[in-house]
């Protein structure tokens, strides 16, 4: 490991501060960062350890529910609040890792995990990501994680986070400060596509802290759900995940949020399918119509093609269970 320095900040200003330093990196829970530092990914010239920072908090405010980017996952997923009104949230965060990792695991950091493509992280193999400019291995290779929207020929990796995902349903904010000053970013802008430069996976400018997220007032997502499919049942990264809500008024479908996991380089919000909800009685057809909506668009590469459909049957039936009044899907 390349030396570096460590500097703990004691407040936002004084974190963006050491952040002009060259090729410095801001580190709280450390669950993907170290990881990283530990197989040469990340050299970081100095860690600046944000922890003592006042983000520790999730609080009411005008603008809706809003969590200091150090909060833990396990504190948002057990919070009350989050619990009862965006359980999709609650549920897709304790679908993620462990509970040791969602312990120390971030809200701020939870957004800035990189992708678990495992050409990213194996240096024997050429990732663009890694090293742009070098080719992209999972294009001809063992490609069945990987993405089906929105990718290019320059990286096909998808977006591992599941918190993430509801996130993007949920329309929420990202509150960043950085040498600039303050701003917000709309979640669904906030990760990037691959593009020409897989190497950014989000649209922070260099310095920049995510210092909160904000959740909207969201009376649909009462009954919304989160479902995850994935190899194993526990410790692993989604093939798919739904994250889906249904507000149903006179037995139609009034409002209607769908966002999926294992899609993209990044959380993937499905606008068109819901448009085509609203409006819709609740029933199996309907959701079946807005599934195969939802996947028209679907580019699969040689060992994903699986996942089309399979996205299409966790899509029926995470609406059918949020329709029914929400629980575990
Ligand atoms: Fe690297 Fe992206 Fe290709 Fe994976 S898909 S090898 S992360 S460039």
């Amino acid at each position: 490991m390349k030396n570096f320095s460590y500097v703990r900040a004691m407040s936002v200003k004084e974190a963006v501060q050491q952040a002009s330093i060259p090729q410095s990196m801001f580190i709280a829970g450390g669950t993907n960062l170290v990881d990283r530092m530990k197989v040469f990914l990340d050299e970081p010239s100095q860690l600046i350890d944000i922890t003592r920072l006042d983000m520790t908090r999730i609080e009411q405010t005008k603008d809706g529910l809003r969590l200091g980017a150090l909060v833990s996952n396990t504190a948002v997923a057990d919070h009350p609040e989050v619990r009862r009104s965006y359980p999709m949230l609650a549920r897709a965060i304790l679908l993620g890792a462990s509970q040791q990792i969602r312990n120390v695991a971030t809200t701020g950091g939870n957004l800035l995990q990189r992708t678990r493509c495992p050409y990213y992280y194996d240096t024997a193999f050429d990732c663009n990501k890694r090293e742009p400019g070098s080719g992209c291995a999972a294009l001809t290779g063992i490609n069945r994680i990987h993405a089906l929207f929105g990718a290019s020929d320059q990286c096909v990796a998808v977006h591992p986070s599941d918190m993430c995902v509801p996130l993007a349903a949920l329309d929420a904010i990202v509150e960043v400060e950085g040498p600039k000053g303050k701003r917000q970013i709309p979640f669904t802008d906030f990760h990037r596509l691959p593009g020409n430069t897989p190497q950014r996976d989000t649209n922070l400018e260099p310095g920049e802290l995510i210092t909160a997220l904000i959740l909207p007032p969201a009376p649909f997502a009462k009954t919304s759900v989160y479902l995850k499919l994935r190899d194993r049942a526990s410790y692993a990264f989604a093939l798919v995940s739904v994250a889906a809500a249904v507000e149903l008024a006179d037995n139609r479908i009034k409002t209607a949020r769908l966002a999926m996991g294992g899609m993209a380089h990044k959380p993937w919000r499905f606008t068109e399918a819901e448009t085509f909800l609203i409006g819709k009685a609740a029933n199996t057809e309907t959701f079946q119509q807005a599934a195969e909506i939802a996947l028209k668009g679907a580019k699969p590469l040689e060992y994903n093609g699986f996942k089309v459909e399979l996205a299409k049957r966790a899509i029926r039936h995470a609406l059918t269970v949020s329709a029914k009044g929400g629980g575990i899907a």
